[in-house]
């Protein structure tokens, strides 16, 4: 049977990376995607900070960027709005479907054999290791990664789940330096509609809420805004319920969405599932070049120490949009001051956004408001700014 020291079940950014980082340090690596190619069906927006892309050691190629001229951010609420520049944010949008080839890439030429169309379909504890069992035969590994995205975490955990769907429409209303955000605890609860541009008049149009049908949700959100032609449709999960309780369990280890590691606020994940897999992969070379398992704790350590913290404050204004009307939600945006949102924009930082939130809610009538839906338990949000 054939014996790596690792296979990643799930070949996109948190799968890949972890891969990357184990081949960089001589193991034998093998990732299974079950999709027939790398990158592809897109389930994602693209949208990911210049510094987040830099830290996982990329530089995206040309082929990957589609946008990066993002200058505002446009917010709705049901019969209001603001505008804020995202100019200090240094956001860009990638097409993953390149973007994650680009990955794919680098870990082949380090010595990972990447097999799609190649589904996992249990593993189990084998000697020191573990039996893969696959679509296409088994294989045996030393250490094995679960980077299967969403559906790994659903299998376990149905509640921090919310159905979206995205559409990539080309229509004259989509502006290519600004970004919406349109939240109606109607239509989206717990969420919001978004406008992704790649282009002048092309982008990634979505929506996504708590038992919503996002597909008639997202059709009246777009014929609402005028003409238009959708070209491409994908409906997905996210998860927005934070990270799961453990993100190593033997010589298991779990990265990117299958650990929960995208943003419970906007469910953005390419730089935090990213960093789950580089800082698993690193751990795992770790614990295998010394022969010492635990060291494989190392990751879950390091990944909540750069993101644990901002995730809780991300946790809890969620918990604030959950209990937020199309009433409060119109109040709380009229009690916004330009130079609250100047603040907020000008010290925003796109990963860490937290602290942004905090200064928004500071306002005095809309700390106010936070403070009657979740007591004082938004302290936490509101005083960190
Ligand atoms: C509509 C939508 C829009 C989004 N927009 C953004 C955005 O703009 N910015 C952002 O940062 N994030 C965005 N995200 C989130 C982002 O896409 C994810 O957080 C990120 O892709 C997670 O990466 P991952 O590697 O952990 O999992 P995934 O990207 O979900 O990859 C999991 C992989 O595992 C494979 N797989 C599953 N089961 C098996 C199996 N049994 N065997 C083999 N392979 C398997 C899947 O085919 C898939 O390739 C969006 C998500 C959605 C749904």
């Amino acid at each position: 049977m054939p014996h790596y020291d690792v296979i990643v079940a799930g070949g996109s950014v948190s799968g890949l990376l972890a891969a990357r980082e184990a081949a960089a340090a001589g193991l034998s690596v093998a990732v299974l995607e079950e999709d027939s190619e790398i990158g592809t069906p897109v389930h994602c927006g693209g949208l990911v900070s210049i510094a987040g892309i830099r830290n996982m050691g990329l530089v995206p190629d040309a082929s990957a960027v589609e946008n990066t001229k993002i200058a505002r951010a446009k917010i709705l609420s049901p019969s209001n709005g603001f505008e804020i520049s995202a100019e200090n944010q240094k956001v860009m949008v990638l097409d993953r479907r390149a973007f994650d080839k680009q990955i794919a890439f680098q870990a082949q030429k380090l010595g990972t054999e990447i097999k799609v169309k190649f589904a996992m379909r249990s593993f189990s504890k084998d000697g020191s290791g573990y039996s893969v069992k696959t679509s296409e035969g088994d294989l045996v590994c030393d250490y094995f990664v679960d980077a299967r995205g969403v559906a790994s975490i659903i299998a376990r955990n149905r509640e921090g789940v919310l159905q979206s769907a995205q559409y990539e429409v080309y229509a004259p209303w989509i502006e290519r330096d600004t970004i919406e955000v349109a939240f109606d605890s109607q239509r989206y609860p717990g969420f919001f509609a978004w406008i992704i541009p790649t282009a002048q008049g092309s982008g990634k149009v979505g929506v996504a809420g708590r038992g919503i049908n996002a597909a008639s949700a997202l059709q009246s959100y777009i014929d609402g805004k005028g003409k238009h032609s959708v070209v491409r449709k994908v409906y997905a999960p996210i998860w927005v319920n934070g990270p799961t309780e453990n993100f190593v369990s033997d010589k298991t280890i779990i990265v990117g969405d299958a650990a929960g590691q995208s943003k419970p606020t906007t469910a953005g994940g390419i730089y935090t599932c990213g960093m789950g897999g580089v800082l698993a992969g690193r751990a795992v070379a770790e614990a295998a070049m010394t022969n010492d398992d635990s060291l494989l704790t190392g990751y879950e350590k390091n990944w909540r120490s750069m993101f644990g913290a901002e995730f809780e404050k991300m946790l809890l204004a969620r918990k604030l949009l959950e209990r937020l009307d199309n009433k409060a939600i119109d109040e709380l945006f009229s009690a916004l001051s330009p130079e609250k949102l100047e603040e907020a924009s000008t010290s925003g930082d796109f990963d860490f956004h937290s602290a942004a939130l905090a200064k928004i809610l500071g306002a005095k009538s809309a700390a106010r408001m936070a403070k009657a839906l979740l007591g004082n338990e938004i302290r936490r949000l509101i005083d960190s700014s």
